[in-house]
């Protein structure tokens, strides 16, 4: 085993070995400890500290970040695996920064192991979160991989616990009792393996990247593009729109026929430059752009293949009809038959992927003022709050935005992401992470992105984790300064130079 590898695994694990080997058991994945062998058989489950809902791009690294502070988590995932958006969406590609802290070590696995193509990067800078090239994707079946192992690393060698549920659907929460007028939320109801089950959990955190656990406890849920003056913003639109971003529904292609040349489509882009429908990225050498990728010889390609607007994601039989309208289309278009017919497999990801759902008004509402758009106070030192939790650095991509947003205001100041945006309004015991946390629509297309989502859920679970161990759950009683001053002694903040904004 190398000796970055070895490090790279002991950073990962502190304290007392404790033996748990990874099962699978009815198609689920748990841990072999006593606890997965009475969920296996659908009777009951410990208590936990807390429980993460969703092990997507903030909620493993949420599971991580409380586990790693002593708590014991539940992570529960409706998949059959953990990964989230790259995973079940296709969603391989990192946009914006910074990569710091836990998920900078995640990346650096993924490509010092996972490279396509089998030929680790020389050039690979972790804190940019890719090579000299641009390139920044890695298979789903790696993402799988490296969670899993991490996961399995940090069992091995720490009292703390993940319990990684997978096939585990949360359906609704154990809500108990009031604390200073708002409702306690002490666990999750879900199905698992098609039983229904219950878990006891101190904190709760809705990583789910569409709020619908957070909805289900009473949370206050804002959907859409919000009018300027609800949030006082200086750009955006006049009036409310229940309107979100397009979903996209990726796929990935493989060269399956020796000598098979990835066809372009002509006339699809605003430079006239040829690009496939919906822009698709090389494995090691990013965005193709013209046809010097025919030289490279690469084999697999991520695709942002079709997308759809005024999908309802809040519905799942909307999400269902949408995923059969862009099949049609996709299909009509005659793009499948054309990559089949140049050499190529394509691999559909498992679900349409969704940009936007509901996000979770909390204590503080982000806005593009603390977004630090020209023209607002933040624009020159940037935000940052007493409590912050994540910092963060990428431009406004608010796709199908109308009006459109003008580039001049596209642009961000590396801000930061306060503790109270993770806080549900009238609602104890329950955090948010990822996308849904507290913000407006436009502020949203900016954190939403990958390493961001991961910062924001590792602060979530750093805090969950303390509500757990020293407040019985309150959430609100953890000290968002001690929070920030944690997480800033452990690597988060200290690179505010990584800034994609355009
Ligand atoms: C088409 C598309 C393109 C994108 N492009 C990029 C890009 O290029 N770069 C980039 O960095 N970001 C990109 N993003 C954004 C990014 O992928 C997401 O915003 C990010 O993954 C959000 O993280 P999350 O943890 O909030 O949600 P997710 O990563 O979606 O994770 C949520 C998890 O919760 C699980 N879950 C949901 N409901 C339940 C339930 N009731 N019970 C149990 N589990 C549940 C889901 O199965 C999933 O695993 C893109 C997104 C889409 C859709």
């Amino acid at each position: 085993m190398p000796a970055s590898r070895r490090k790279f695994i002991k950073s990962l694990s502190a304290g007392a070995v404790l033996l748990a080997i990874p099962s699978v058991i009815g198609g689920q994945e748990r841990s072999s400890k006593p606890v997965a062998s009475a969920a296996a058989a659908g009777q009951s489950y410990p208590d936990f500290d807390v429980i993460v809902v969703g092990a997507g791009a903030s909620g493993f690294p949420a599971a991580m970040a409380a586990a790693r502070n002593g708590a014991n988590v539940a992570l529960l995932e409706e998949d059959q695996v953990p990964g989230g958006a790259p995973v079940d969406m296709y969603v391989t590609y990192l946009c914006g920064g910074p990569v710091a802290g836990f998920y900078k070590d995640f990346i650096t696995e993924l490509s010092n192991y996972h490279t396509l193509g089998g030929v680790p990067s020389a050039t690979f800078n972790p804190v940019a979160g890719k090579d000299s090239s641009g390139a920044r994707w890695w298979q789903p079946s790696s993402y799988v991989q490296v969670i899993k192992q991490i996961i399995d690393n940090h069992n091995s060698s720490n009292a703390a616990q993940i319990t990684l549920i997978c096939n585990a659907r949360v359906t609704g929460v154990i809500v108990d009792g009031q604390v200073d007028g708002k409702s306690r939320v002490r666990g999750v109801q879900a199905v698992i393996d098609d039983a229904a089950a219950t878990i006891n959990g101190k904190v709760v955190i809705d990583a789910t990247g569409i709020g619908e656990v957070a909805e289900k406890a009473g949370c206050e849920v804002m959907f859409g593009v919000d009018a300027m003056s609800d949030f006082n913003e200086p750009i955006g639109s006049d009036t409310a729109q229940q309107k979100i971003m397009p979903c996209t529904w990726m796929f990935i292609t493989h060269r399956s026929r020796k000598g098979g040349v990835l066809p372009f489509f002509a006339g699809n882009s605003d430079s006239g430059a040829k690009l496939l429908y919906g822009g698709c990225i090389e494995d090691r050498e990013g965005w193709i752009e013209d046809a010097s990728y025919i030289a490279r010889d690469s084999g697999t390609y991520a695709h942002w293949g079709i997308g759809l607007n005024g999908v309802d994601t809040r519905n799942t039989a909307d999400v269902g009809r949408a995923q059969s309208e862009m099949f049609k289309k996709i299909t009509d278009r005659g793009d499948l038959d054309l990559i089949r017919s140049a050499g190529f497999e394509i691999e559909f990801a498992p679900k349409i992927g969704i940009r936007e759902c509901r996000r979770i008004r909390g204590e503080f509402v982000m806005t593009v003022n603390e977004l630090g758009i020209v023209g607002t106070p933040y624009y020159n030192d940037g935000f940052v709050p007493h409590d912050m939790i994540a910092e963060a650095s990428y431009y406004i991509d608010a796709w199908g935005m109308d009006p459109p947003i003008d580039d001049v205001y596209k642009k961000t100041t590396p801000y930061g992401i306060p503790y109270r945006s993770l806080i549900p309004l009238h609602v104890e015991g329950l955090l948010t992470a990822g996308r849904i946390i507290s913000g407006t629509h436009l502020a949203m297309s900016s954190y939403r992105v990958q390493p961001i989502a991961a910062s924001i859920g590792y602060g979530a679970g750093t805090a969950a984790a303390m509500a757990a161990l020293n407040y019985d759950g309150v959430v609100r009683s953890v000290d968002g300064a001690a929070l920030k001053q944690k997480l800033s002694g452990e690597g988060f903040f200290s690179n505010r130079t990584v800034n994609e904004n355009k």
